[in-house]
């Protein structure tokens, strides 16, 4: 497809960059490939908007895939980073800062008992489903096909986010015996569980799975589902891990958890709780936990955990997060669903917005999405063309219809506004849409 204007200087960057790294990103969801065009590079950002390095400010339905929850550059986040960078960037001992961000995250999420603090989403499920073989002594993880649990090697295969926006079905690089412990199930497919288990008795270290996904698109567990993942563990006696990276302290004060109340045995997070820096962590049942060293001999570390900006950064933002926060947060998104929703409605676009709290996703098919084939059965050239008309119009959304979008406290009603004036073009552009 013709792209509506021209982005001059993102696109001499995107040049350079392309010399120096692969693909000219450093994370394969930033390149446009799924959607075409030229990636814009972003050089600042302040509340809801975004301003590229050729000027051209946008309203950001994206906010950096999760962390920005109080938008951009929320003053007391800048403040509270200001200070810690005066006092200096890594000791590599403990420090105050880590001890406050694990306990905001205790005093929130009742299951989690006790918490390691990473760096990355990534790290924190690799290291979580470690601990978890190491505490039960088997090898076998079960995870859902359209779940991302980050670059894993044993949990790339059937993932969502990037590799289902490239239709990569598993990446060259995991062995087989890397990925050979992995059983991969459709998603809200409880029978398919039942079965695995009855196929692999006294072999499954743990269920992991996205507590709610929205790496396949937004696709709630049907009612139960989680619930009943966790019983089945149970009773096995395999451990119920709930990736909560994506929603830990943004669809509730206690992420997912605080919506559905399913107790985990382990949880990981990320995204929010480093209020825009590198900061994750994974937690739960202090006697599992335990067994990580040096408490334990399962064996886990990193020269940056718990960095001192990271963790000031992450307390600042999970301090400023309140009932209210919330409640505004989750305004803004069904105010936003439903424009979507009345503007390809009018259109006569078939589609489906689908929230899970305030993260959600407009899937371009009429059928409910349960699992990652009826994400991928979905109209996604329709997307295409909705996408590049929001983005000329000033608003930028997630280069992918395999994506959630998030809103954060600084959508205010000027930011809903520019949406809502882009929506009826962008309709229009994905009615007309040919694949
Ligand atoms: N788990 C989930 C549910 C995610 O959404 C992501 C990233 O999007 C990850 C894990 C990996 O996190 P990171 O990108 O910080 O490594």
């Amino acid at each position: 497809m013709s792209f509506p204007y021209e982005a001059p200087v993102s696109q001499s960057l995107f040049d350079r960059a392309s010399a120096v790294t692969p693909g000219g990103v450093n994370s394969p969801v930033r390149a446009f490939r799924a959607v075409g065009g030229t990636p814009r590079f972003m050089v600042s950002g302040t509340g809801p908007y975004l301003t590229d390095a050729d000027g051209r400010e946008y309203v950001d339905l994206v906010c950096s895939w999760g962390p920005m929850i109080l938008g951009h550059s929320h003053p007391e986040v800048i403040a509270a980073v200001q200070e810690a960078v005066a006092r200096g960037t890594s000791f590599g001992t403990p420090g105050a800062g880590e001890v406050e961000l694990a306990e905001e995250i205790v005093d929130r999420i009742e299951p989690v008992e006790q918490v390691r603090l990473v760096s990355s989403g990534t790290e924190a499920t690799m290291s979580a489903i470690r601990l978890a073989r190491g505490f039960t002594g088997r090898p076998k993880v079960i995870k859902f096909a359209g779940c991302y649990h980050g670059h894993v090697d044993a949990l790339l295969a059937a993932a969502g986010s990037g590799v289902a926006t490239f239709g990569l079905p598993d990446t060259p690089g995991v062995t087989g015996a890397q990925a050979g412990d992995t059983i991969v199930l459709p998603y809200n497919d409880l029978e398919a569980v039942r079965a695995a288990f009855a196929a692999h008795p006294g072999e499954i270290a743990c269920v992991i799975t996205e507590a709610a996904p929205g790496n396949m698109g937004v696709v709630p567990p049907l009612p139960g589902f989680n619930q009943d993942l966790k019983d089945l563990c149970a009773a096995d006696g395999a451990l119920y891990i709930s990736d909560e990276v994506m929603t830990g302290f943004r669809v509730s004060k206690a992420g997912w958890y605080g919506i559905d109340g399913v107790r985990p045995d382990l949880m990981t997070f990320g995204k929010v709780m480093g209020g825009g820096f590198p900061a994750a962590a994974f937690g739960g049942r202090a006697d599992v936990m335990a067994h990580l060293a040096p408490a334990g001999p399962v064996y886990q570390a990193g020269t940056l955990s718990g960095n001192p900006i990271a963790t000031a950064a992450g307390v600042a933002q999970l301090r400023l997060l309140d009932d209210a926060a919330y409640e505004k947060v989750d305004a803004v998104s069904a105010e936003v669903r439903d424009l979507v929703t009345a503007a390809l409605a009018k259109e006569g676009v078939a589609h489906r917005v689908q929230a899970a709290g305030n993260m959600f996703t407009v899937f371009f098919t009429d059928a409910e999405v349960t699992d990652y084939d009826a994400a991928k059965a979905q109209e996604s050239f329709r997307f295409t063309a909705f996408f590049h008309s929001m983005l000329s119009q000033g608003v930028y959304l997630p280069p992918s219809a395999f994506e959630s979008w998030f809103v954060s406290t600084a959508h205010d009603a000027a930011a809903v506004e520019r949406i809502a004036a882009a929506l009826p073009a962008a309709a229009r552009a994905a009615a007309g849409a040919t694949a």
